[in-house]
């Protein structure tokens, strides 16, 4: 659950990258945030998971107050949430099946734990038949549902993917978004950073639009006076 009241952030710069912005996201929402290229999104996104604070406002997710949680603290706050990049980030050397244990290694889970979770979670995206592959491999859109599989071995409570399909075709995008459709009916809260406007409106979701760092829509059914911005 994400609790955004009037959260601000402003960087070194100056640059007021988010401004006033409150967001309150439920469990199980599945919510996209669209606006254009230096609106504010990727830094929303890294209030919620602790990489930058707030400079005024609240900012609360799955119960931790990112104004003031000690650094300490953070690991146990990423657990809860499944970060997807829009670059990947996967690890070039080990298979898809590594990829993804690795990520349940780092928490500590047993092998035990490991040999039943990585196999599901990888039928779960579609790669059963790649567990083996390295990412060098895979195309651009199984390399994406690597990512996808990792940010949800460990079960978190929410997963946030930042412009998830900006290295995919019109098609593959698609796909990625149906995945993330069927991983928010099993359960998991959905948040979504996009610009495409033509694959938003393909889904009937929650849009929050953001504009200079502000909130300035948000509704649910498709992308909202996107020729404006
Ligand atoms: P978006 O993801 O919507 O493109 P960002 O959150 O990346 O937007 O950027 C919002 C604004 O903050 C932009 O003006 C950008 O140049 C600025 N910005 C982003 N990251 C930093 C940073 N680390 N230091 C200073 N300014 C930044
Ligand atoms: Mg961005």
């Amino acid at each position: 659950m994400i609790r955004m009241t009037d959260a601000t952030v402003v960087y070194d710069n100056g640059i007021r990258a988010v401004n006033k912005a409150s967001l309150r996201i439920d469990e199980g929402e599945f919510v996209f945030l669209v606006g254009a290229s230096g609106s504010g999104k990727t830094t929303l996104i890294k209030l919620l998971t602790a990489e930058v604070r707030p400079s005024e406002g609240k900012v609360l997710v799955n119960n931790y107050n990112i104004g003031d949680i000690k650094k300490r603290k953070i690991p146990y706050l990423r657990r809860t949430l499944g970060v997807v990049f829009q670059d990947f980030r996967l690890i070039g050397n080990k298979t898809v099946y590594d990829n993804v244990a690795f990520a349940m290694r780092t928490i500590g889970a047993s092998n035990k734990a490991i040999k039943q979770r990585v196999p599901y979670v990888l039928e779960l995206v579609g790669l059963t038949e790649k567990a083996y592959e390295k990412p060098i491999n895979l195309s651009g859109g199984e390399q994406q549902r690597v990512a996808i599989a990792r940010a949800l071995v460990n079960n978190p409570r929410l997963i946030i993917a930042d412009e998830p399909t900006g290295n995919l075709d019109p098609a593959r995008s698609l796909e990625l978004m149906t995945l993330f459709e069927k991983i928010n009916e099993l359960g998991t809260t959905v948040l979504i950073v996009t610009h495409e406007k033509g694959l938003v409106d393909e889904f009937e979701k929650r849009v929050v639009v953001i504009d200079k760092g502000e909130v300035i829509s948000d509704q649910t059914g498709g992308y909202y006076n996107y020729e404006k911005l």
